[in-house]
Parts: structure tokens; C-alpha cells; sequence
């Protein structure tokens, strides 16, 4: 299933269905031209993704030998089948950082390393012991050691008559890329910017405070001419600047409840605190929430906590095993 988004450069959105998963689909977008295409993100590695990605490129006519690659960022519901699609000789762009992230050997980047981090945030160990066992970014992620072509702020690709410029945008992941084709103020923007939903900011291992880095790339992209905002996730239902407006400000209500919450209760551990934040789960209090949605949420937690930490509005202390959180 696909549709046309635009003409001149033709581009089209093949919905790739994210069975069980509340982001619903991924957007692939496909530019179109008589030289070269050009495929956006993949979908996860799972056979629901590939079936509706594949068909969806043949009933575009889409001859991968003429098509070059680009991943947004390092997410496995964006990147799990791009050595699937592509030839082995094929052209995939991503990040240098993102690239690092999805193909690191180094203990320090792995799941166990997360898990660890996550416990010491007051996650339970059996909790995390399920999560291990079901984890679709673990499961549905693309086999380690694909070939790609590493991409820096400002790089240029070219397909066909049309230059596409990489726009470096970290916070979502620490390598994240929107695309900008200037010609026509077009803006590939991954998971940067999302309409119906706020894109889920982590905290990183490798990475000091995503959520700054976050709103700095949003203040980035909101200085660039965008008429058309292609979102990677459902639709683009508002005016871009609007919606930047709109994020920022959530996140700065999120900063606001987080402080209220370390103020009123000194001394809990990120874990607990999540659980005295607002969260939109229809009606669900949070013992009812599903781990792996506890998981986003302690994740989310834990950057905005980082973020008052590095303005000194508050600090921590590692008491037996777990770090507890105290305003200043
Ligand atoms: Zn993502």
C-alpha cells in the first residue's frame, strides 16, 4: 500500500503496518527519479514489515540496483531490513554515530550495559529479565555488520537531478538525520519531529543530556524553510513550526513536573518518580502499565531528570545500588 506525498521530485509513502507497537506504521518514503531512487527507512525485521515494504517497491517498479538507501536513525523499526531490501553492493546511508551505535561490539553499548543502568534507576531485576526475553528493539533489530556509507552534518546525496543535504539532529538517538531538499524546502524528519505523537527521548550511556541536545535540534530544524515535513510515523497533521512550539513546551511542563516531584518527594529513584508523572496510557494508572511502555517512560524519566541535574537544579546520590534523586 502506498501513496503519492508529491511531484517533481515524485516521492511516495509505502505504510509498513508495526504490528503491536502504538507508533501503528513507519512511513517509507520513496524518491522517485528516472536516474536513481532514493529509499527512507525500512520498517522492523519482521516478516509483517518486509512483506508490505517489498510489495509496495514492486508495485512502485522500484529496481534496487538503481536505488540507494538512507536510514534516519538507528532504530530498528527504521533500519531492520535495510540489508534485506538492499543488494549487497547497495549504497546506505546513515550516521557515523548511529552506525557505531547499531554495529558496536564494545560492552559499553550493550543491552546488558542498559540493563544495568536501568536497575540502577530502580527498574526491578525480574522486570527486566521479561523485557530481555521480549524486547522487539533487541528482537526486530537488522543483523550487525551491514555495509553503509557514514554520513556527517551537511553532507550532500544526490539522486538524479535533485541534491538532498544531511541536517545532523541528535536527541532521539545521539546520530539522528533529517533530510533537506532545499529546492523544494522538503524535510525528510524521521522520528525528529512527529505530529500525533512526541517522539520518546531517552537517556544515552554514551551520551550526556539528550534531552539538551533534543531541543537544540529542534531549534535547528525550526530555523530551516520547510514547507513540506515528512514525518516518519503517521501523518503530518499540523503547521511544522507549530508543532516544534508544541514539543519544546511539553518538554519544559515535563522539566517542571519532574522538579515538583523530586521536591515533594526527596530522595526516590527515577523508576518511582516516572510513576508520579502524567502519562497518556487511556485511563491506565501506572502499576496497570505494561513493562516495556514502563520501560519508555523510566527512559524518558531518567532525560529530563539529567536535564535538571546539568542545570544544577538537582542531584543524586548512588544509595545502596540506586541512584536517588534530591532538588537543590
Ligand atoms: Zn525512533
Amino acid at each position: 500500500m502506498y501513496e503519492k506525498v508529491y511531484s517533481n521530485p515524485d516521492i511516495y509513502n509505502i505504510y509498513v503496518p508495526l504490528p503491536n507497537n502504538p507508533l501503528k506504521n513507519l512511513n517509507c518514503y520513496v524518491v522517485k527519479t528516472p536516474e536513481k531512487n532514493l529509499i527512507i527507512d525500512t520498517g522492523f525485521n519482521l516478516k509483517e514489515c518486509y512483506d508490505a515494504l517489498s510489495t509496495g517497491l514492486k508495485e512502485l517498479d522500484i529496481d534496487i540496483s538503481k536505488s540507494e538507501m538512507f536510514l534516519t536513525h538507528m532504530h530498528s523499526d527504521h533500519t531492520g531490513l535495510a540489508p534485506f531490501i538492499m543488494n549487497s553492493d547497495s549504497v546506505i546511508y546513515i550516521s557515523k554515530i548511529d552506525y557505531e551505535l547499531l554495529n558496536s561490539d564494545s560492552a559499553e553499548f550493550s543491552w546488558d550495559a542498559l540493563y544495568r543502568k536501568f536497575m540502577s534507576e530502580g527498574f526491578p531485576k525480574e522486570a527486566i529479565e521479561n523485557l530481555h526475553k521480549s524486547n522487539p528493539a533487541e528482537a526486530y533489530a537488522p543483523e550487525k555488520g551491514f555495509k553503509a556509507v557514514t554520513v556527517n552534518d551537511g553532507d550532500k546525496i544526490k539522486i538524479g537531478d535533485y541534491e538532498f543535504t544531511c541536517v545532523f539532529t541528535p536527541g532521539h538517538t545521539p546520530g539522528h538525520m533529517c533530510l533537506y531538499l532545499e529546492s523544494e524546502k522538503l524535510m525528510f524528519l524521521g522520528d525528529h519531529v512527529l505530529f500525533d505523537i512526541t517522539p520518546n527521548i531517552t537517556f544515552w550511556t554514551s551520551v550526556r543530556d539528550s534531552l539538551k541536545d533534543y531541543l537544540q535540534s529542534l531549534n535547528k530544524v525550526k530555523a530551516y524553510d520547510v514547507k513540506t515535513a515528512l514525518p516518519a510515523h503517521r501523518t503530518s497533521s499540523k503547521d511544522f513550526y507549530l508543532r516544534i512550539d508544541e514539543i519544546i513546551q511539553h518538554h519544559n511542563q515535563r522539566l517542571e513536573e519532574c522538579l515538583n516531584i523530586v521536591k515533594n518527594h526527596p530522595g526516590m529513584n527515577a523508576y518511582d518518580i516516572a510513576g508520579f508523572m502524567k502519562w497518556s496510557m487511556r485511563g491506565k494508572n501506572w502499576q496497570e502499565f505494561p513493562m516495556h511502555q514502563k520501560w519508555f517512560a523510566v527512559g524518558e524519566c531518567i532525560a529530563h531528570l539529567d536535564y535538571l541535574r546539568y542545570a544544577s537544579k538537582i542531584y543524586r546520590r548512588f544509595e545502596n545500588g540506586i541512584y536517588c534523586y534530591y532538588a537543590f
